[in-house]
């Protein structure tokens, strides 16, 4: 960062003109200058005339406004360009370094791992990624992997080393089957007694082979399986650990079909290819060089015969590669839609119930499953045809045998037996062909795994454990200084919002539905960090807190109460672990929910279901409440806390909270207002900024925004009796 003098520069792209149609647009930012170039040519705007940049998203594609100082309203805002949705996070990051720069003077750049677009290739990235697909660099990501597969190394050596000994075993067969033709058949033998009881041993040499082959394939196999589900098993913990540590607002990119795919799915096909791969790779190359030495040591001749046509047909295979990968992808992509559509349909099916949309998501599924079952029989085709006649291409190799070979034998230049060894081998030598064949159609899902799981890995950590400080000492007060935030780049929430708290003090956030009110409890609990300005506690950023520590110090009592499936002990004492029964049951009797909790069929051992649909909703809040008393918190939440309560158990909770409160800090949202008597102060907040802060009497003597939302409330509720 620097100031004064603009000295670089901030680039992205956008892609639809005024018109509607496409074009390929960019905006530059450079010497507090604008410049937006397309097709129609060059404009240029400048900065320090500039009161905002704005952006407004439509249906399908946004558009990008300039505000000029002293404009009256949006009528005075100049268009500056139109994108579709895939340019709006590279717009929205452009729009918030110029907003930086109007406001502070401060030249920022675009950070990279704000950009949806692969800075190699110019294509954007997949929804929820944050990768280039296409221009990764695989080959270190392989190397990881192996080095996650560390532990299990022995036994790939084992494993390789008896797979070998297996084939080693087999390839005895043939050599067998020849000598039996050469020494005992073709050379007409003096004693057929001699003869027979010869070919009795070869014969049972070859079952001994076979047997000790079968034995060690066995005994492989089992070393593979073992080493592919610890290797499962130590990528899906890998994965689902970093999903707990990573930012919310990174987390929130993903939907949770694709996060659940990553940990199941994902870690699956990493598994089976490296599970397998890592064996087979090497071992069908040594069988190829083997074979290929075996073959010389026959005829090399021949050998290079059939060797003619491999590089033709590999190096088709080899250009095959990239049409394999991204059909392989669109199959992905498909695949993982029709996993969100199933999971939203699932967790959702009461509203599907209820609104008796059940045709209308079966027909969305239908179309999904129907959408990638087509792109499967095309992938599928594709492979079907060309697989066959690249290995008919590879294979002509055997019929040039047959007759050169034939001839050979013929005019005596090898042997009858050796012709037959050399077809019986030939024939293991297209397995290791095959085999490296298929690669690029396993390639294609196996690259789409793996970066997907290494991006994860990759991700960065909200958590600074080591670095933060442990010791979170909350004397005097709590400050939201100059806080900018928004959930996207584009849209920002919270608005320059500064407030002092003082310790022990309860707050109560007011203001119209998607004001932001959420969202600043979100910032105190910190689920997300703010995108400038600071969130401090005795003047000490939170973020050089642990999150950990700084977290115990904090309960919340949401509207919406999520409870695990477990028992009713066991969703109270998450909250505190090592909690004794006594002082669960003493937190359940503050939220009042003892009670109800000793008239269910098992008291507190009783069984929730998932979701605790066995529950009412004024229950779980209890639970809920309980789980906060337990806590023993110095920064108390309450979001709605008793919205959802009958006026009975709201009275006597109401209670139990005022009794709680006590010396803690508290920020309570609550849609009636009333609920709020108990707060010292009340802030309002419109449209992400503050607006009034007092005191009931004072907001109501103002006949500001808070009186009028009093007043808007008592009509209501005047007209409901
Ligand atoms: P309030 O609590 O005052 O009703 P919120 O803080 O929940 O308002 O929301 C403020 C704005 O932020 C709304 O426009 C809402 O759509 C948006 N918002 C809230 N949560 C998210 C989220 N997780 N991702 C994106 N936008 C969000």
């Amino acid at each position: 960062m620097e100031t004064g003098v603009q000295t670089c520069s901030s680039t992205v792209k956008f892609d639809i003109d005024f018109a509607g149609g496409y074009c390929d647009g960019t905006l530059t930012f450079a010497d507090r200058k604008m410049t937006v170039r397309d097709e129609a040519g060059e404009r240029v705007l400048a900065i320090d005339a500039c009161d905002e940049l704005l952006i407004r998203s439509d249906v399908g594609c946004g558009s990008l406004e300039y505000r000029p100082k002293g404009a009256q309203g949006d009528d005075d805002n100049i268009a500056v360009c139109r994108f579709t949705m895939a340019c709006i996070n590279d717009v929205g990051e452009f729009c918030k370094v110029v907003n930086h720069y109007i406001a502070t003077g401060e030249v920022t750049q675009i950070s990279p791992e704000n950009s949806r677009v692969c800075p190699k290739c110019g294509r954007h990235y997949m929804n929820g990624m944050n990768m280039c697909i296409f221009c990764t660099e695989k080959t270190h990501l392989y190397r990881r992997v192996f080095a996650m597969a560390k532990p299990y190394y022995k036994r790939i050596a084992a494993a390789l080393l008896l797979v070998l000994l297996a084939d080693a075993a087999n390839a005895a067969v043939p050599i067998l089957n020849g000598k039996v033709l050469d020494t005992y058949l073709y050379a007409a033998h003096p004693h057929v007694q001699t003869a027979v009881s010869g070919i009795l041993q070869l014969c049972a040499l070859m079952l001994v082979s076979k047997v000790f082959s079968q034995i060690c394939t066995v005994l492989g196999r089992r070393h593979i399986a073992v080493f592919g589900a610890g290797l499962a098993h130590t990528l899906r913990v890998a994965v689902y650990d970093k999903i707990q540590r990573i930012s919310l607002k990174e987390l929130q990119k993903k939907t949770g079909g694709d996060l659940m795919g990553r940990v199941t799915d994902d870690t699956e096909e990493v598994k089976d290819f490296i599970g397998e791969a890592a064996v087979r790779a090497v071992y069908q190359l040594v069988m190829f060089l083997v074979i290929i030495a075996v073959l010389c040591s026959i005829s090399v001749p021949l050998t290079l015969l059939v060797l003619v046509p491999v590089p033709v047909g590999l190096y088709i295979f080899y250009m095959f590669r990239v049409t394999v990968r991204i059909r392989y992808m669109k199959q992905w992509r498909c695949e993982r839609r029709g996993n969100s559509v199933l999971r939203d349909i699932v967790e959702g099916i009461r509203v599907v119930k209820i609104f008796g949309a059940e045709k209308r998501e079966i027909g969305k599924f239908d179309h999904i499953s129907r959408q990638l079952s087509d792109i499967c029989i095309r992938n599928e085709r594709l492979w079907a045809v060309t697989f066959p006649y690249v290995t008919f291409l590879i294979g002509i190799g055997e019929f040039l045998v047959i007759y050169f070979g034939g001839r050979m034998a013929l005019n005596g230049t090898i042997s009858a037996g050796q012709l037959l060894q050399f077809t019986l081998f030939l024939a293991y030598l297209y397995g290791p062909i095959s085999w490296f064949s298929r690669l690029p159609q396993r390639l294609g899902r196996v690259n789409t795994s793996i970066i997907k799981i290494f991006e994860i890995l990759d991700e960065n950590e909200e958590m600074q454990n080591e670095t933060g400080k442990t010791d979170v000492s909350f004397r005097d007060t709590m400050e939201f200084r100059n806080v900018r935030f928004g959930y996207t780049p584009y849209e920002p929430v919270l608005k320059d919002v500064n407030l002092t708290v003082r310790k022990g003090e309860m707050i109560g956030l007011v203001g119209h539905s998607g004001a932001g009110k959420s969202t600043m409890i979100n910032l105190v609990m910190r689920l997300y960090d703010p995108d400038s300005g600071a969130l401090c506690i005795d003047s000490v950023d939170i973020r050089a807190f642990d999150p950990a520590v700084y977290r115990s110090r904090i309960a919340v009592v949401f509207q919406q109460t999520f409870l695990f499936a477990g028992t009713v002990y066991d969703n109270i004492v998450y909250a505190k672990p090592d909690a004794s029964p006594q002082e669960i049951i003493r937190a359940a009797k503050i939220a009042n929910a003892h009670d109800f909790i000793m008239r269910l069929p098992d008291g507190y051992n009783t069984l929730i279901g998932e979701n605790a649909h066995n529950l009412s909703g004024g229950e779980k809040q209890r639970i809920a409440i309980a789980r906060a008393v337990l806590r023993d918190p110095e920064i108390l939440i309450l979001d709605e806390a008793t919205s959802a309560l009958d006026t009975e158990t709201e009275s006597q909770i109401q209670q139990a909270m005022s009794r709680l409160v006590q010396g803690r800090t508290t920020f309570a949202i609550a849609h009636r207002l009333s609920t709020l008597k108990d707060a010292n102060r009340l802030v309002v907040i419109e449209d992400g900024r503050i607006v009034e802060v007092g005191s009931h009497n004072e907001l109501l003597e103002k006949g500001g925004i808070y009186a009028n939302l009093v007043a808007a409330q008592h009509r209501t509720a005047k007209l409901k009796s």
